[in-house]
């Protein structure tokens, strides 16, 4: 099970881990491996999350940023046909494999995969709106494969509707939001969309493993904590900005950013239960976040991207997590007391992260994929040291993928002494 957590931050984390508030983490650091994640800019969540899912930098998968201008200069959201190269889940799709793949960036709309997928869904009214992420758009086809499941999974994210006021006010408290002022309303407002898509995600990975599983491999992803993080982080750390918000604010929003990290926390320890201990977990961020726009006035008018006190303009390092059978044991979590984020061991890159799944599969590694297996963190299931490679899983390179067979399978031939 692959794990995407957007913008998820060691800074936050170990304070969290010290005051044990995130037993599920905590847990698989104790099993597992840990460490930060590089990552590369522009840290855009759709082109960084198909290199996650590709093992391939943007110019070669095609997903550059969020939008494009069309030939009059219109911007248009990009989706999932705009990817030139095969993503984890159709590969693992032609070798038999069967997936799950929910909330995954640029899964919109949904591709013929051996198993289920539902999309992030993306769409260019958004562009209108503060915010370019997505969610589930009712009644709107591509979203849901197979599409028999498409009324199952709307069902799910009206459920979830039905119970966000309280889910909300768990997570956000019971904020003045009365005598708040507007920014403070946007910014609420603007996390919104990413509360309402996790809670319906950490719902349905969970449903449809029970219901149309068991998979050979699971993704899912989670948004919120990239998304509350660029926004209360002021809240969180006032000290730091020269127009702090008042005490009352503080009061009211500080806890935000650290209560959806235990959010993600618990959602996490689900999955984990609701998988068993036979299945490895791999959780990893696109990129670490932090303090900034120190000097921002953050008044009540300030266009969103002038609100947001934390950003990863400069790709701060992303976090890595993983246990179970197909992670090599590592030397037991130290004290988290005593850890700060520099000096947690820098184990890959995002670009690492399909190659080495790949491996875990005991599928075959595309040469055209930049990244590397992680062969000092994970496993192969055949017991192999190293992955097999082919020159790239992807059709327009098939003539030359079926020569590089046609020559491995010579020289098999030739060292079987039945030919010369
Ligand atoms: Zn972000």
């Amino acid at each position: 099970v692959l794990v995407g957590v957007d913008g998820l931050e060691w800074d936050v984390l170990l304070p969290l881990l010290r005051q044990e508030r995130l037993p599920a983490l905590a847990g698989m650091m104790e099993q597992g491996r840990f460490g930060r994640l590089e990552s590369f800019v522009p840290t855009e969540s759709p082109a960084i999350w198909t290199s996650v899912a590709t093992g391939k930098m943007p110019e070669d998968h095609g997903i550059l940023a969020f939008t494009y201008e069309d030939s009059r200069g219109r911007p248009h959201l990009y989706t999932s046909e705009d990817r030139t190269t095969k993503a984890l889940w159709s590969i693992a799709t032609d070798y038999g494999k069967r997936v799950c793949v929910v909330g995954w960036w640029m899964t919109y709309p949904v591709e013929p995969v051996n198993g289920v997928m539902v999309a992030q869904t993306n769409t260019d009214a958004q562009l209108r709106g503060a915010t370019l992420k997505g969610g589930f758009e009712a009644g709107m086809p591509g979203q849901v494969h197979p599409v028999d499941r498409q009324d199952e999974v709307a069902r799910v994210f009206a459920e979830v509707e039905k119970g966000l006021d309280e889910r909300v006010s768990r997570l956000f408290g019971n904020p003045d939001l009365e005598s708040s002022t507007v920014l403070e309303r946007n910014l609420l407002e603007q996390s919104m969309w990413a509360f309402r898509a996790d809670a319906a995600y950490d719902e349905l990975v969970r449903r449809l493993s029970r219901e149309a599983g068991p998979f050979d491999l699971t993704l899912v992803y989670f948004g919120g904590p990239d998304v509350v993080g660029h926004r209360f982080w002021r809240y969180r750390e006032p000290r730091l900005y020269d127009h702090p918000p008042t005490a009352q604010r503080v009061e009211d929003f500080g806890s935000i950013i650290d209560d959806y990290y235990v959010w993600v926390d618990e959602a996490l320890g689900r999955m984990r239960a609701a998988f068993g201990k036979d299945t490895t977990f791999l959780l990893v961020s696109d990129h670490g976040m932090k303090a900034a726009n120190f000097d921002g006035s953050f008044g009540p008018s300030a266009p969103p991207m002038s609100s947001n006190s934390a950003l990863h303009e400069d790709a701060p390092p992303g976090v890595i997590v993983a246990t179970g059978p197909l992670v090599r044991p590592g030397p037991g979590a130290p004290d988290p007391g005593s850890l700060e984020p520099a000096d947690l061991p820098v184990l890959g890159s995002v670009l690492d992260i399909a190659p080495s799944v790949l491996f875990q599969l005991d599928l075959p590694v595309g040469s055209d994929m930049v990244g590397d297996v992680l062969r000092d963190v994970f496993l192969n299931p055949a017991g192999a040291d190293a992955p097999t490679v082919v020159p790239s899983h992807d059709p327009a390179a098939a003539d030359s993928i079926a020569a590089s067979w046609e020559r491995e399978r010579l020289d098999q031939l030739r060292g079987l002494g039945y030919i010369d």
